[in-house]
Parts: C-alpha cells; structure tokens; sequence
C-alpha cells in the first residue's frame, strides 16, 4: 500500500481521498481552505499543515485544483523540493495542455515521475468510486499510477505521452457539450411537432441519433430517472464546468491550429446560460435557453 499526499481537498478530491483511505493507503491532504481538510479529517485522511508538509515521506502526489495556474502554482511552490526524488506526481485536475505539459516540465527537472490524469464521472463517480481516468505521461509513470487510480475509479486509460490525458478529456468534453446542446433542440424541436419526450427518446435511443446526452442524461425529465432533469437540474455537472472545459478546447484549438466551428458555439451558448445565472446548476438545464424560456 502506498503513502500518499493529497492536494485540493474540494468537491472532488474529499471522496477521492476517502477511497484512497478505503483500499488501505496511507492519505496525507492539505487544502487552502481549514473546513475541507476537516471533511477529510472525517474520512480518515490526516491534516497536513501546507503543501510541502502534505508531501514529506511519501511515494505518491495527487494534485485535484481548479485550473492550470494553480497546478503550476502547486507543483512549482515547493512540493517537488520537498518530496524525495523519484516520487510520482499525478495531476488529475481539468488543466489546460499547455500547462499540463509545463509541470511535467517541473517534475523532470527534479528528477519525479509525472503523469496528468483527468477524470469524467463527476462527483457522483468521485463517490462511488467509479471515475475515467484519463493518463498522459511515461509508460513507467502509468504503470505505477494505475493501481493507484483504480482505487477511486473503474477505468484508466494510458492516452499517450505528457499532457494526452487532458487532450482527451476536453476532446470528450467537447463532444458532450456539442451533442447536449444537439440533444436539446430535437427535444424542443419534438415539442413544437407535437411529439411527445418518450417517443422522442424511445427512438432517438435506440436509433441513429443515440448518443450518451439522451440514454444517460436525457435533458427533459422522465425517460432517464437518474437524470438530474429529474432532480431539478441540481449538479450534477455544474454548467460552469462545462463552460471551463469548452473554453480549455477553443484554447488548445486555437493554439494547434484545429477547426471547430460547433466547440465555438457550444461555448458560446453555455457562456450565455451562465451569464443568466445557471453556473451552478447541471448543463442538462441549457435545455431551457434552447427552449426560450426561463424554468
Ligand atoms: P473545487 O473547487 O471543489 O476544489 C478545488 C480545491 O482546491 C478547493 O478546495 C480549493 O480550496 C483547493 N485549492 C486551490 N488552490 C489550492 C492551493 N494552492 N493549495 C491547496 N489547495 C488549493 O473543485 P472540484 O469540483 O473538486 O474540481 C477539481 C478539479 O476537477 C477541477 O479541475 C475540475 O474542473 C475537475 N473536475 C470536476 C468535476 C466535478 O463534477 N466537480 C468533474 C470532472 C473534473
């Protein structure tokens, strides 16, 4: 069993620490934030006192912070002077490639094995133990992550070399944005023509159109009972992430020249959803702006 440190104690990273906990590793967390390191307190993951503390004697890092900045933030303020060389650090936050690549950049330079590992499952999947763990890195980095990953989720891909697995993630994502937004204009569509949502959906899912918007998270409530339609649009996957991981694949588009008219314009339909005030709530709910009305 493994000694880890464990960095970003948020939504996502309290019950991933807990499964780490769970299988029978030794968790050390740090979080900027006192009430989200006593959550994990909680669940059997000791306190560190800073960043640097959270890593000391251990074999493994998992970083789990919001955006790019903070992962260079982390990985450059200390942590890889702190830990022993040859430790492995995994970034699983949704970062930019560009900065994933930069900290693999980091770790090299201080002789640690690296590996960026974003997940899709959402908190849900954080829970129950059941995420996709996207990998970019080194063979030998993955092959030692894996059994680590496969304590808090149910499937991890080796994607290719530094910064692959968040290529693949906001790849995905973007797919999931634009299909969602296709989604909910048939459903909408389906309601102008008279055609009701389940005879929309038994078709649609079992029939060219079928796509995981419809046969997982039907955006219209009633075909699909664990859909957050069901549940009031609660989160879910938070609108405002979705928005954050469409701008991440304009970005890298932009950066490697790619073409992606409709990634463009999911991002700019779910920048309006947002600026209407539905960050918060799940992106299934981008139903009502395609709808035209409020809730
Ligand atoms: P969150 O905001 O709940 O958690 C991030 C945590 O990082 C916070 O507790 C914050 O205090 C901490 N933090 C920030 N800077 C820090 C620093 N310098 N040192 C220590 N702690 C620091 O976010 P989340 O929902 O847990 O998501 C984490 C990452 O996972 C994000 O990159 C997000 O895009 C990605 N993700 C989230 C979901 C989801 O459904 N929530 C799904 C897939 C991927």
């Amino acid at each position: 069993m493994a000694r880890i440190g464990f960095i970003g104690l948020g939504n996502m990273g309290v019950p991933m620490a807990a499964n780490l906990v769970k299988t029978g590793h030794t968790v050390q967390g740090f979080d900027l934030v006192p009430d989200n390191v006593a959550k994990a307190q909680a669940r059997g993951v000791s306190a560190a006192v800073s960043a640097s503390d959270a890593v000391k004697g251990i074999d493994v890092v998992i970083t789990m912070l919001p955006a790019g900045k903070d992962t260079l933030a982390v990985w450059g303020g200390g942590i890889l002077k702190a830990a022993t060389p040859g430790t492995l650090f995994i970034d699983s936050s949704t970062i930019d490639v560009a900065s994933a690549k930069a900290a693999h950049g980091l770790a090299a330079e201080a002789h640690m094995f690296s590996l960026d590992a974003p997940v899709s499952g959402g908190v849900g999947g954080a829970e129950a133990a059941t995420l996709t763990f996207m990998c970019g890195g080194a063979t030998d980095a993955f092959e030692r992550a894996k059994p680590i990953l496969e304590s808090m989720g149910k499937r991890v891909v080796h994607c290719g070399e530094a910064g692959a697995g968040q290529a693949a993630k906001i790849c995905n994502n973007m797919i999931l944005g634009i299909s969602m937004i296709g989604v909910c204009e048939a459903f909408v569509l389906a309601e102008k023509l008279g055609l009701s949502h389940q005879a929309l959906y038994d078709v649609a899912s079992t029939s060219s159109g079928q796509c995981w918007a419809i046969t997982s998270y039907c955006p219209v409530p009633g075909p699909v009972p664990a859909a957050p339609s069901n549940n009031g649009y609660k989160a879910g996957f938070a609108s405002a992430l979705m928005l954050k991981d469409l701008k991440l694949a304009q970005e890298a588009a932009s950066a490697a020249g790619g073409t992606t008219p409709l990634g463009a314009a999911a991002a700019q339909i779910y920048a309006m959803h947002n600026a209407w005030g539905e960050g918060a709530t799940d992106f299934s709910g981008i139903i009502h702006l395609i709808r035209g009305k409020g809730r």
